[in-house]
């Protein structure tokens, strides 16, 4: 029987900002985590970035602090949520702000590679929740800028990915500045030895969590690079709408900018299209996502902000115009097709600008993707191209813009194929991340790269909200997947234990 958010025991404010939000219904991992938060109870959850897991434990974290003020004690932490790189952190944090608007709970940002004195201004007063990457989290407590023994609730999120970039000792040295009476929420996309020992020796009669089992259908996503100029990408874009007879057509563009010029243009050339951003009214947005949906509208060009929240329920095409920056946006944006076992299309046109942030995506999902240059669009070069390698464990270098590895087919015959998509949510994370590329440059404490972080990217479940990640589990390697088949056997086959 699906629950209500009022049902699982929610705060009316709590209801109201998800509402606002534009979910109706909790996902899984939500309705099985939220009741044993607000009980008191110490959590593991086996689930992945796109269950909603963010909400699953920001919602009760955040109606659990609200049961009593802030003390006030200087620089004191309520709530602390490690996360591994800073755009999760920037993410999760957004997510504190989104459902907490309504409360008048105190939150900020902790990540390493940005001044250090606007984060230990910010912490100065206390806050009832932190959100912070471990490097930079311990450069405060060395500094005495952050007083971790009042923490109430620890969250780890990406545990695994956490460890997989080698942050144990980190770990293990926050672990140490927290009071031993607190509520310990873990969530790890996967269960290896490391995580189970961590977990073993943090949680305190856990109940345990698990979101839905594998599912084939994140399989159906066939995803494609177009190498192409830069200056030819509108034409190929409009080539690729016409010859594949595409009706519904999600693309994304980096800027606002961009998306308003690409609808223009793709209008010139007889294409419908609109663009949806931050900067368009809610009711321009509705209307767009209504001709969308209805097939009056051929193409939407959307913001990844913008896209996040979109309602739709299968999306047979997905268009990255411009690549992200970050890759973990990758795997969001791709996730919007292949949904309710209805097959997809994600085509990438990417310039030999952006072979770089190429090269990342392939690393974090462990494999290359297959690069077919349609006739009449032959870039000045093509990317490099072959098998993913394994990625070795521990920090690693970024590549110097070109992926490793063997060749792999080039094809130049192109099999269009049919098939179809979801409200927004748009508000600013504070201090903006800086770009991956930048992150990796400055190494260092809580930005070290993840060296093998696909696994948390490699859902073992099919149920993936809003920009959720979801990636071809065919390029997993066998580790991942043994990986994988230990959660259940963690976790006692059951989805839901405990009282
Ligand atoms: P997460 O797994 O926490 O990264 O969440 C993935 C996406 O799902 C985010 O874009 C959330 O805004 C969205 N989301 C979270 N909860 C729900 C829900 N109950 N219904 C629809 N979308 C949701």
């Amino acid at each position: 029987m699906t629950q209500s958010f009022a049902e699982l025991g929610l705060a009316a404010e709590l209801v109201r900002a998800v509402a606002e939000e534009g979910y109706t219904v909790p996902t899984p991992v939500q309705a099985q985590s939220i009741p044993f938060i607000l009980a008191g109870r110490d959590v593991l959850a086996g689930a992945q970035t796109g269950t909603g897991k963010t909400a699953g434990f920001t919602l009760p974290m955040l109606q659990l602090l609200s049961r009593h003020a802030h003390h006030g004690g200087r620089h004191a932490v309520r709530a602390l949520v490690l996360t591994p790189t800073r755009e999760l952190a920037a993410q999760v944090e957004e997510s504190v702000r989104t459902y907490g608007r309504h409360m008048t709970l105190r939150s900020t940002l902790v990540y390493g590679g940005v001044g250090f004195q606007a984060q230990a201004d910010a912490l100065k007063h206390g806050v009832d929740v932190l959100v912070a990457t471990p490097g930079r989290l311990l450069d405060h407590a060395g500094q005495k800028t952050v007083n971790l023994s009042h923490v109430e609730i620890l969250v780890l999120d990406e545990a695994d990915r956490m460890l997989d970039m080698g942050f144990i000792h980190d770990i293990r040295k926050v672990l140490a500045l927290l009071p031993k009476r607190r509520q310990n929420l873990l969530f790890s996309a996967t269960f290896s030895d490391e995580i189970r020992q961590l977990a073993g020796g943090l949680l305190n009669d856990p109940a345990y969590v698990q979101v839905a089992p594998p599912n084939a259908e994140s399989a159906l996503v066939t995803q494609r690079i177009h190498p192409v100029d830069q200056g030819r990408k509108r034409a190929l874009l409009a080539h690729l709408v016409r010859t594949g007879d595409w009706h519904q057509v999600l693309v994304f563009t980096r800027t606002k900018h961009g998306a308003n010029r690409l609808a223009e243009q793709l209008c010139k050339d007889g294409i419908e299209a609109t663009a949806i951003h931050g900067n368009k009214s809610q009711n321009a947005r509705t209307r767009a996502l209504a001709d969308f949906k209805s097939g009056e509208l051929r193409v939407l060009v959307a913001t990844d902000l913008a896209a996040r929240g979109l309602d739709i329920e299968q999306l047979p095409h997905v268009v990255n115009y411009e690549l992200p920056n970050v890759p973990e946006q990758y795997v969001h944006r791709i996730g919007r097709t292949g949904r309710a076992g209805v097959t997809g299309e994600a085509l990438s046109l990417v310039s030999p600008d952006e072979y770089p942030y190429l090269a990342d995506i392939e690393k974090l999902l462990r494999r290359k993707l297959e690069r077919e240059v349609v006739p009449g669009f032959e870039p000045g070069s093509v990317p490099p191209s072959g098998e993913a390698q394994p990625q070795p464990r521990g920090p690693a270098p970024r590549p110097q813009g070109r992926p490793r590895g063997a060749t792999a087919p080039q094809r130049t015959a192109r099999q269009p194929r049919r098939d179809q998509p979801r409200p927004e949510r748009i508000r600013d994370a504070r201090p903006a991340p800086r770009p991956a590329h930048e992150q990796r440059a400055s190494g260092g404490d809580a930005e070290r790269q993840p060296a093998s972080n696909a696994t948390a990217l490699f859902p073992s479940s099919g149920a993936v909200y809003g920009h959720g990640g979801r990636a071809d589990q065919r390029g997993a390697r066998p580790a991942s997947r043994e990986r994988r088949r230990e959660v259940p056997a963690l976790l006692g086959g059951a989805t839901r234990r405990g009282s």
